[in-house]
């Protein structure tokens, strides 16, 4: 599904350097790479506060540590998604309500997060899935609406931008309140283990996300809140920091695998297409197939007979998880979310895909669906 050795291979004299300064200056937690990582990321964002800390999903949980939020407080977010959202806002004792995603876009449903918003909601967790932005001009219009928070999910987004209808344009994860990323090694801005980082114009939240993911500390020994410990590492810095230079050409790369394969399915009837918003560009974090009528299991089988891998990125929307099973949800409630995990399958993308081994994957592909 990614090929991180080849991408390696042609940046390694730069981040071995890189990782050798580390260990020769001994400055393994904070230091210097750690503050040019976050120079450098804010100025590519053009976003006022990055705050580097350890997973992508720690950067949700500080995030939303950082509202004040109370017991009982209810956080919408998408059911067709990864665990992360859901998980931390539950490990905080609020109450995660789930809504269903558009059929086309995979992402949070405008018409299904109306109806979720109760007196009690606080905050959208918008998930920009597959590296395409949610609809932000109608979450935010909603958020400004009822007062809520929104925390942008741009774990699978980062490089993507997206643009108003009124000309402005920005960053994935600089629109909301805050926005999460991951640097998890298969992420489309990936380091070498767990990383993650925090994102926003607010100062007064960036002070306390900062003191957050460092056990609440603003002077050290004096702890004025509750914390985690969740700290960016300086050699994941200095890998970061060769990396984001080539994360637009990642980008492109992604892009011309996905248009590869777009024309290759573009006259089979049982494919759909990845469908690419106007106001949204997409990076590709997967490439993923709707089905319409073909055997998913005997395609995947059929794929991994001829070496190609094939996953269903998710088989099961958070509602229907064993973990969070929860009166309220049963099957049958989000059956958008439903439907897709039936029928989605991911193909191989990553940065180093080539024309033989693109041609090598639609032609299997199209083998079996006729
Ligand atoms: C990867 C991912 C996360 C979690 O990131 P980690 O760094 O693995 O903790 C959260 N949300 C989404 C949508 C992700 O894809």
């Amino acid at each position: 599904m990614v090929d991180l050795r080849s991408q390696y291979d042609k940046i390694k004299t730069e981040v071995d350097a890189g990782i050798q300064e580390v260990i020769d200056s001994a400055s393994f937690i904070k230091g210097e790479k750690i503050n040019i990582f976050q120079r450098d990321m804010e100025a590519y964002l053009n976003v006022k506060h990055v705050i580097p800390v350890g997973n992508g999903t720690d950067a949700l949980q500080i995030a939303l540590m950082a509202l004040g939020l109370k017991p009982g407080d209810e956080v919408i977010t998408p059911t067709f998604t990864f665990i992360a959202t859901a998980e931390v806002v539950a490990l905080l004792g609020l109450t995660p309500v789930l809504v269903d995603v558009d059929f086309d876009t995979f992402n949070i449903s405008l018409e299904s997060l109306k109806k979720a918003i109760t007196s009690k909601t606080k905050a959208i967790v918008p998930v920009h899935l597959f590296g395409q932005n949610a609809d932000m001009e109608g979450i935010l219009a909603l958020a400004k609406e009822n007062n809520l928070y929104v925390i942008e999910d741009a774990c699978q987004s980062i490089g993507s931008s997206y643009t108003f209808s009124d000309g402005r344009k920005f960053h994935t994860g600089c629109m909301g309140d805050i926005g999460c990323t991951s640097f998890f090694p298969s992420k489309n801005l990936g380091c070498f283990g767990d990383g993650g980082a925090i994102f926003t114009n607010n100062d007064a939240l960036a002070a306390k996300m900062w003191a957050i993911s460092n056990h609440g500390m603003v002077v050290r020994y004096h702890n004025d809140e509750v914390g985690v410990n969740s700290r960016l590492d300086s050699i994941q810095a200095a890998v970061l920091e060769v990396k984001l230079k080539h994360l637009d050409e990642y980008c492109a790369n992604r892009q011309a695998a996905a248009k590869y394969y777009n024309t290759a399915f573009a006259g089979n009837n049982k494919i759909i297409t990845p469908m690419q918003m106007p106001d949204s560009t997409h990076v590709f974090h997967q490439y993923t197939l709707k089905l319409v009528d073909v055997d998913r299991a005997g395609l995947i089988r059929y794929l991994a007979d001829k070496g190609i891998p094939a996953m269903v990125y998710y088989p099961i929307p958070l509602h229907l998880q064993k973990a969070y099973q929860d009166a309220r949800y049963k099957a049958g409630d989000f059956p958008v979310a439903e439907k897709l995990c039936d029928c989605v399958i991911s193909l191989p993308m990553h940065t180093e895909l080539d024309s033989e081994q693109l041609e090598y994957i639609t032609k299997s592909v199209l083998e079996f669906v006729r």
